[in-house]
């Protein structure tokens, strides 16, 4: 056990006060871990676009102040009461949705949409008692994804981490935590290209890009990455993507554009975009017969989803999927070692485009926003 185990460590935390403003590195107090719980010290923490989203708060749900943050890696620093399979020393990647390992969607092989630890946007507190662990000047500060990662040290439930070989080097296989895998196992667990096939993947941030990585590595024949970023088209190519579409180089809806390119509809597509134009486009453009089509792509809160229904009718199929179906502690731990034993090709150190210091925080916010960088 730490020396601090049992108390209140004081630490460095970039606190979101209020929605789009720059966050402000505050000295923060961490409280011990409870029952089920463990506090973790965190030594990368990346950027995704939902906490992007969720900071502007312009089509979601306000809540401040929080610290955000939620694909990072870590190691445990001490465990709260009931914690049996993780020890201080361990290396660790916090997943912003949870596996229980007891309810009925945790024991089916078909779902990862844990009862007790899903995926809750809205929810600020710890489970356990309805409480922050972190507050400022004894103010408390909201959680954000049960994983609040822009935090030297946070508080989270022992069934949103994946324990990890400890070798791994942590500064690369945190990217692991969410965007790349969200978007791998979209392609690899729920999309299931066939060898041979052609797949659209709409949004080329880390996510899309981690979809095209799953493609190339199911062997798709033809990766059609769209976005109207032409500068994320470039970059693309390097990732896999064999082909580009820029939805604003159309006068025609782009899934008209796509099945044009492929004499009727891809046999796959992902969205990655959060855009629920993207999304109708995505589910439009797979073949009839046999096309079926994930969204990804996180929605606005009044988003909705209009397509007629003769195109379901003409046999196609639309899913959806958080952390691309993986769960994060039974399947995590076998990425990362596949991926060091050199079994999957995931290349990592591409989506890693920018290193700040953490007091320089403010500065992904807007490589992000920019749409300069991936991660
Ligand atoms: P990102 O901002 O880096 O990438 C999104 C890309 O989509 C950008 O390149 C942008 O130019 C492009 N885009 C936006 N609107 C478009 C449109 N209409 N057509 C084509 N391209 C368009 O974001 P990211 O971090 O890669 O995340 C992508 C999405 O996935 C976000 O919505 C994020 O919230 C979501 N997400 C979902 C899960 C999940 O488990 N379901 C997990 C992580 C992230
Ligand atoms: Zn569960």
């Amino acid at each position: 056990m730490s020396t601090r185990a049992g108390q209140v460590i004081r630490c460095k935390a970039a606190v979101a006060w209020e929605a789009g403003k720059p966050l402000v590195i505050e000295e923060v107090e961490v409280a011990p871990p409870q029952k089920n719980e463990i506090r973790l010290k965190i030594l990368f923490t990346a950027l995704c676009h939902t906490d992007v989203y969720f900071w502007e708060a312009k089509g979601q749900t306000p809540l401040f102040p929080r610290i955000f943050g939620h694909e990072a890696g870590g190691v445990v620093e001490s465990v709260g009461e009931g914690v049996t399979d993780l020890q201080p020393g361990d290396h660790v990647l916090p997943v912003f949705t949870g596996e229980c390992k007891e309810c009925p969607h945790c024991k089916s092989e078909e779902s990862n949409m844990c009862d007790l630890l899903r995926i809750n946007t809205d929810r600020g507190v710890m489970i356990n008692d309805e409480k922050s662990r972190f507050s400022v000047n004894g103010k408390p500060v909201y959680h954000f994804l049960g994983t609040s990662t822009f935090s030297e040290y946070t508080v989270v439930h022992v069934g949103c981490v994946a324990k990890i070989n400890s070798a791994a080097p942590l500064e690369k296989v945190c990217v692991l935590s969410c965007g790349i895998s969200t978007g791998l196992g979209a392609t690899i667990n729920v999309a299931k290209p066939k060898k041979g096939q052609s797949i659209a993947v709409f949004g080329l941030g880390a996510v899309g890009l981690g979809a095209v990585t799953g493609a190339r590595i199911a062997g798709a024949s033809r990766i059609i990455g769209v976005d109207m970023n032409p500068s994320r088209l470039e970059e693309a190519r390097k990732f896999g993507c064999t082909e580009f579409v820029n939805p604003k180089d159309h006068k025609k809806p782009v899934q008209q554009v796509i099945a044009e390119m492929t004499n009727g509809g891809v046999d796959r597509s992902v969205e990655c975009t959060g855009s629920v134009q993207a999304m109708i486009s995505a589910f439009e453009c797979v073949h009839d017969g046999w096309g079926v089509a994930v969204l990804v792509g996180v929605p606005n809160k009044d988003d909705e989803f209009k397509t007629h229904p003769i195109n379901f009718l003409t046999e196609r199929t639309l899913k959806g999927t958080f952390f691309g179906n993986f769960k994060p502690r039974s399947d995590i731990p076998n990425v990362v070692e596949k991926y060091m034993k050199n079994e999957l090709d995931l290349q990592l150190e591409k989506f890693i485009t920018h290193s700040v210091p953490f007091s320089e925080i403010n500065k992904a916010f807007d490589y992000m926003l920019k749409g300069e960088g991936l991660r």
